[in-house]
């Protein structure tokens, strides 16, 4: 588990407190998402997660280990996998077979091992035909998926995501989280920053930052049911969520408690039917 407890961050002596108070706990298996406006500390709390940043006060503990010992900070990074906003950030190989490779050569693992873990990440990302491409070459989406690559080859047991899809386009997008999903399936705690609310609604549980502090915390239901918190600290609903408010305005017997597009298909889809029927 991953527990934040009491947590304030300051960045500057005289800055403002980029994490106020902060009380957490994410177990492994779960997908949390994390939102919040612009600058409320997204980035800052996911740093703090695997040792980047230290807390002012406060602990943060990742499966019993304090990231304030330095001591704890190889077997804590070797846990948590970051994935940060910005792919070129950790693509350090030449094709994608080396750079997949990097995190557990710098284990010292015998070859054979590297081989193995480079083969699974690589067929878990789906991108085991890009194995001898050079890193260069590829796509925004592929490059995202080459970095999710070389941290699954560390065999994590978390991974951050920083705003995986920002800037991708539909198709490369649905491929990212797809992968993220498949993950989530197999054990892995995902914590996942992200500003698309339709992302933040397919997760397992939602936390709301607002200035630093968490302002919310519950399942994509609780969360998107709060409109008024949500409206005044400036955040949307997932389109799911308006499309049954509106339809709901309308006079329509809809369910508003939807937050993802596949269940207003469905909701919208028996609705016609009973409205066939008569
Ligand atoms: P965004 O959604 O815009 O990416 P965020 O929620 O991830 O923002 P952070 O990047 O964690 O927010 O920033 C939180 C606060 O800390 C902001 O006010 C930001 O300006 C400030 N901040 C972030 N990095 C630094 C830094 N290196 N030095 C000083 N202040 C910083």
């Amino acid at each position: 588990m991953i527990a934040f407890t009491d947590v304030y961050y300051q960045y500057e002596p005289e800055g403002i407190t980029a994490l106020h108070d902060v009380s957490l706990e994410i177990a492994e298996g779960e997908h949390l998402a994390l939102i919040g406006p612009n600058g409320c500390g997204k980035t800052t709390l996911l740093q703090h997660i695997n040792a980047l940043l230290l807390p002012g006060q406060g602990t943060v503990t990742i499966d019993g280990m304090d990231t304030g010992a330095e001591a704890n900070h190889g077997a804590i990074r070797s846990r948590v996998g970051m994935v940060f906003q910005n792919p070129e950030n950790q693509i350090v190989g030449m094709t994608v077979a080396e750079d997949t490779a990097f995190g557990p050569e710098n284990l010292c693992l015998p070859p054979a091992e590297i081989r193995e873990r480079v083969a699974r990440a690589l067929e878990k990302t789906g991108i085991a035909d890009l194995a001898s491409r050079n890193v260069e070459t590829l796509s925004g989406g592929e490059k995202r998926l080459v970095a999710i690559a070389g941290v699954l080859a560390m065999r994590p047991r978390y991974i951050a995501f920083d705003e995986p899809t920002a800037f991708l386009d539909p198709a490369a997008a649905r491929r990212i989280l797809e992968v993220i999903d498949k993950l989530y399936g197999e054990g892995i705690g995902i914590i996942h920053v992200t500003h698309n609310m339709a992302e933040a609604a397919l997760a397992s549980r939602v936390v709301v930052l607002n200035r630093g502090h968490i302002s919310l915390a519950g399942t994509p239901e609780e969360i998107f049911s709060r409109i008024d918190i949500l409206k005044e600290i400036g955040l949307q609903l997932p389109p799911a969520a308006e499309l049954m408010l509106m339809l709901k305005e309308t006079g329509l017997a809809v369910r508003t408690d939807i937050v993802r597009m596949e269940d207003a298909v469905c909701e919208i889809h028996s609705l016609f039917n009973k409205i066939k029927k008569g």
